[in-house]
């Protein structure tokens, strides 16, 4: 089929290219021409395993294009994706004009049948927003193109994009037209073999479903954060705690991590959107506001654990820190616990030695040069010098570290473990001082 997409973020370059991969002929539009002619050379704006080998593959063999032409991109998609960024408004809520922006282009070029397809994350209510937008424009010219809005939201995880858009658990169609559903199947027929993926529903519920699972994911991780700051309380250990409850088959081990909290591009943000949606109609949504409320508190946890254990003197020391990005396996650093803890530090006149195995880049992007930060390009030399160590982000590479070097390497023998990654016991008889989240009476 003929694809367009708009956007070539995290969602819309991995989805574009998992459809390029399954034979679809994709265009792919971007306002950033930076960007555009950097992937029209085989430069891969993002860390996204696997993307990069699938990209330059589909690109070489002519089955993906890249432009900032979004006339042209029109004129060839007979299915439309819209996947451009919804960010916060100033109040929290989804910000649509990149969406609607796109929606005006749409209705400004669209010159034949085609089906819109929003895989942003927006609040209920947008694809009619879309709809009127283009048939706004299309009305200005005096153009009669018959057009179908789809919301089509995604669930990628990033650090598994490719995997999870190659192989996805649920594909949520929300539409009222049976055409545009029957589209919709041929797309995804490839993704779709072995058994039925498609959730077909109302283009509201599906805006809803998007909202509802990720505010559902970022409850559980606030609370199981809210059990470890009671379980450090009450001299109790979180991780025996969350191996207790995981292994009821009602509660399940997933996503019962505590930690120095929720980062990313989308928990945050869509946890405070649907929160708002609930307060524009009316409802107070007390447990959303918990979660962010919770969730906000955590990311000032290992600066507490630090202040506390220096006694607030943190002047002039140095931190190691591993991991930046707000999850393993990705170099996004969007809201991530980390830039939290370091911006703490700097405050209180702490230097930070830093390594994180992809976000280096985008690390020094966001802080520029400072004097009170050197991004390392090893987690040994992020050591050097160091008073403690502070582990921000559970990368695979730090979980199982020399602690006899560790010891060696720091000016004062003391662990901070933001993810719950290390066993106390095995830190502790190297020598070293152990705090993670939750485990046991530290307060
Ligand atoms: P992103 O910020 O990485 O990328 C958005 C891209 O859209 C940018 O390259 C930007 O230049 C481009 N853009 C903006 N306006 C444009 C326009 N008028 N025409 C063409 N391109 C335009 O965003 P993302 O992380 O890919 O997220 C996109 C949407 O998907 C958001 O609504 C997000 O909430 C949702 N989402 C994200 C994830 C994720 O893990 N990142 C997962 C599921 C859903």
């Amino acid at each position: 089929m003929r694809v367009t997409v708009f956007g070539t973020g995290y969602v819309g370059l991995v989805t574009g290219t998992c459809l390029a991969e399954v034979g679809n002929q994709v265009v792919c539009v971007d306002i950033d021409a930076a960007k555009v002619e950097g992937l029209n050379r085989g430069v891969i704006p993002i860390y996204e395993p696997g993307l990069e080998d699938m990209v330059l593959a589909n690109h070489g063999a002519g089955r993906i294009a890249f432009t900032t032409d979004a006339t042209s991109a029109i004129a060839h998609g007979e299915i439309i994706f819209i996947a451009v960024g919804t960010p916060p408004d100033e109040d929290g809520s989804a910000d649509l004009q990149y969406v609607l922006a796109v929606a005006r282009t749409i209705g400004q070029n669209l010159g034949k049948r085609a089906v819109i397809v929003n895989k942003s994350t927006v609040p209920v209510g947008t694809a009619d927003k879309v709809r009127a937008t283009v048939a706004a424009e299309l009305a200005k010219r005096g153009a009669d193109v018959p057009f179908e809005v789809v919301s089509n939201p995604e669930f990628l995880k990033e650090g598994d994009a490719v995997k999870d858009c190659m192989r996805p658990d649920r594909i949520v169609v929300g539409s009222s037209s049976p055409s545009a559903l029957e589209a919709m199947k041929r797309l995804y027929a490839p993704f779709n073999r072995n058994h039925e993926r498609i959730v077909a529903m109302d283009v509201r519920s599906a805006e809803l479903t998007k909202y509802a699972a990720n505010a559902m994911l970022a409850t559980k991780i606030s609370f199981m954060n809210e059990m470890a700051n009671i379980a450090e309380r009450v001299g109790a250990d979180i991780e025996m705690v969350r191996h207790g409850i995981g292994s009821d088959p009602r509660i399940g081990y997933s996503f019962i991590y505590p930690g120095a909290g929720y980062g990313g591009s989308c928990f945050p943000k869509d946890v405070q959107a649907l929160e708002r949606t609930a307060r524009q109609h009316g409802y107070h949504a007390q447990i959303l506001e918990a979660v962010e409320a919770v969730n906000d508190r955590q990311k000032h946890k290992l600066f507490e654990l630090i202040a506390r254990h220096f006694r607030g003197e943190l002047r002039g020391r140095t931190f190691a820190v591993w991991g930046l990005a707000f999850k393993p396996n990705t170099d996004d650093m969007r809201e991530a616990s980390s830039r939290t803890l370091l911006a703490q530090l700097w405050e209180a006149g702490a230097q930070v030695r830093a390594h994180d195995p992809e976000a280096s880049e985008e690390a020094q992007r966001i802080f520029g040069e400072r004097a009170d930060l050197v991004l390392c390009d090893s987690a040994a030399s992020a050591l050097k010098g160091a008073d403690a160590l502070v582990v921000v982000t559970e990368w695979k590479k730090f979980l199982n570290p020399d602690f006899d070097q560790l010891k060696a390497a720091l000016k004062h023998p003391v662990v901070f473990d933001g993810r719950n990654i290390y066993e106390p016991a095995e830190v502790e008889a190297a020598g070293l001082a152990y705090y993670g989240i939750g485990r046991g009476r530290t307060i």
